[in-house]
């Protein structure tokens, strides 16, 4: 049976960070997130007459906004509709994204008892000053405390998301989040940086001159000292923002970057399955009222041939292990250097990707400026 990965979008959180740009309200009560979830077990049961058959779920990931804003019957509720209307393999990998402060030890405790076996902590930043100038809701101390109360309630694959290249942040202050980050060991280990959006609180305040953005050469320096200080300590860099201890890559971000079948939930969400992408309303009201799962999808795209062969490279490429050539070959039937010769023969001279035998990969500069390559394959 072919794999499946499956994403639920939670859209709801206590309070905006001031840099986000993520689909999610700040001003909704326990009824509307029930009427939600209410929904959202109408869309997995809708989707799985088209979608659950000869399929086995290996990864389901409920993500946001904040999923840990809704009680622990509410995420039960959601597990029991995936299981109960697809096949679920015995050890898929299912994650949570929490915010520390939005649990404690019970909560964590409790959506283990209905399946949950990974923790994402959207903890961004060990700094009083870095997490107040993004507006976080938790203190540093409270993502120590609500790390540790994963680790008491028996979680042994535990993700740690930590953000660098935010104005005013110093070198030190981000070495700092990153030894912080490895004295706790997480299995995994994010690592994403800012992407300063328009009409966002921090943009304004760099706008205004209140804080100072970094400089490009500054932001790589943080980017190149995480993925040293990561990789001296075991963790493998598999990914552009991403390392992980062995055994321990996220399987359902795997999925992302592989191109693999994913069914995805919930407003906004996306889906790619058999070539095909759709994506879901952005609009609460629309999802609330629609009467079928068809109706909450808000547009269809049929991968072309040529679309397929290009998101295929450009996102194995965001693997540190890169694409191989003769995967490539046999899934495509056209060989690769007969379609993409100077393309790949300009980025090698151009320093930004190496060739090693069957495996085309970006080197440390291409992981720099990984988007000037990936321009080259769409
Ligand atoms: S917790 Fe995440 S989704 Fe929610 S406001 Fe903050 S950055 Fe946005």
């Amino acid at each position: 049976m072919n794999t499946l990965g499956i994403y639920i979008h939670i859209p709801f959180c206590k309070r905006r960070c001031r840099y986000c740009t993520f689909l999610s309200d700040d001003e909704t009560g326990d009824k509307e997130r029930s009427l939600y979830v209410t929904q959202l077990r109408r869309e997995i049961s809708g989707k799985s007459v088209l979608y659950a058959k000869e399929r086995v779920v290996d990864t389901i990931f409920i993500g946001g906004g904040t999923p840990t804003i809704l009680p622990p019957c509410e995420i039960d509720d959601i597990i029991e509709a995936v299981y109960s209307r697809f096949h679920v393999a015995n050890d898929a990998e299912v994650t949570v994204e929490a915010n520390p402060g939005t649990v404690d030890r019970g909560y964590l405790r409790s959506i283990r008892d209905e399946g949950v076996n990974r923790i994402s902590f959207g903890v961004q930043s060990f700094d009083e000053g870095t997490l107040a100038r993004l507006g976080r809701v938790h203190t540093a101390g409270e993502a120590v405390d609500s790390y540790m109360a994963a680790r008491e309630a028996g979680y042994d694959n535990v993700n740690i998301d930590l953000i660098f290249g935010l104005p005013d942040q110093g070198a030190e202050s981000w070495n700092q989040d990153i030894r912080t980050a490895l004295s706790l060991r997480p299995d995994h280990l994010s690592f994403y940086d800012l992407q300063l959006e328009e009409e966002t609180p921090l943009y304004e305040d760099v706008m205004a001159g209140r804080l100072e953005a970094l400089t490009d050469l500054e932001d790589r320096r943080m980017y190149h000292a995480a993925i040293e200080a990561l990789t001296a300590e075991g963790y493998e860099h598999y990914e552009i923002s991403n390392a992980a201890l062995p055994g321990m890559r996220s399987r359902h971000n795997l999925k992302y970057w592989s191109m693999d079948d994913y069914l995805g939930f919930g407003l906004g969400a996306h889906s790619y399955m058999n070539g095909r992408r759709f994506v879901n309303t952005e609009f609460r009201d629309d999802y609330i009222k629609a009467q079928s799962s068809d109706q909450m999808v808000s547009s269809y795209y049929n991968n072309t041939r040529g679309d397929e062969m290009s998101e295929y490279v450009w996102l194995g490429l965001r693997r540190t292990d890169g694409i191989s050539l003769s995967d490539f070959s046999t899934r495509f039937g056209e060989d690769f250097m007969n379609l993409y010769a100077h393309e790949t023969e300009n980025l090698i001279e151009r320093k930004l990707l190496t060739r090693e035998g069957d495996k085309l990969r970006l080197t440390a500069l291409g992981l720099d400026l990984s988007n000037v390559v990936f321009r080259e394959f769409v």
